[in-house]
């Protein structure tokens, strides 16, 4: 079974196997901890769109971090039944490694910045999440660059900057995470549990609505302690 074919079985149809040896000299400065020199392949894996969560709603992890446990498991799995690399090593998620998975993603050509300050993806658009990062001593064939453009650079009417209630998001500026925040807490508030201007991309399929309440909550009782420890 290819990688591809593993991953997408599981729920990360993005899938990116990066030669070590043409890594960028920014990338392994970031990652001089790492033992890059004793592998021959960094694979990258994320979802998209709606491909996690049926996966993941079937085999919900009964612990703190069920997405990073799901996809450690997932991703183990592959290295021992299939790829039987023994030496392999895992470098996301763990707590050991910090790892510069965006200058990895704009590496592999997944990552573009957007105005909503996060990453969009030439097909898949925001909804992209990284899952996994290893290295392996096996050869895997080597993912071409995705070099297709950011697909904001051709999106002439903008939608997300309108749907933004509090309008923290425009076009030439980082988004204004206060504005954003202030927003989010207010009572009544439209986007406590999701983003309206990401869902008003029209790129790519959306999470599930569950998925994008699960991660706009997760955390955000501390995230909203810490706001309006910053106000006062
Ligand atoms: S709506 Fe257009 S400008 Fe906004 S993130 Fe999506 S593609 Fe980019
Ligand atoms: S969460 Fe709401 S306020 Fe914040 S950027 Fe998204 S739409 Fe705007």
């Amino acid at each position: 079974m290819s990688i591809h074919t593993y991953f997408s079985e599981h729920g990360f149809p993005l899938v990116a196997v990066l030669d070590v040896a043409a890594l960028p000299a920014n990338i392994q400065v970031l990652m001089q901890k790492v033992p890059l020199a004793n592998y021959q392949r960094l694979v990258l894996t994320a979802n998209v769109g709606q491909s996690l969560w049926p996966h993941l709603e079937a085999n919900w992890p009964q612990s703190a971090h069920p997405v990073d446990d799901y996809s450690r498991k997932v991703t183990q799995t592959y290295i021992a039944q299939h790829l039987q690399d023994d030496t392999a090593l895992l470098l996301y998620p763990t707590a050991e490694y910090l790892i510069p998975l965006q200058q990895l993603g704009t590496f592999a050509g997944w990552h573009h910045p957007s105005p909503m300050g996060v990453a969009i993806h030439p097909e898949f658009g925001l909804w992209v999440a990284y899952r996994t990062a290893f290295l392996t001593s096996v050869a895997l064939p080597v993912t071409p660059r995705d070099a297709r453009p950011s697909p904001c650079e051709s999106c002439v009417e903008k939608p997300c900057l309108a749907a933004c209630p509090p309008q923290a998001i425009t076009a030439d500026a980082p988004i204004q995470l206060t504005a954003c925040l202030d927003h989010r807490i207010a009572p009544g508030a439209t986007c406590a549990d999701r983003c309206l201007a990401r869902m008003a991309c029209p790129v790519g399929e959306q999470y599930t609505l569950p998925q994008i309440q699960y991660h706009y909550t997760q955390g955000f009782d501390r995230l909203k302690q810490w706001h309006l420890s910053q106000r006062s």
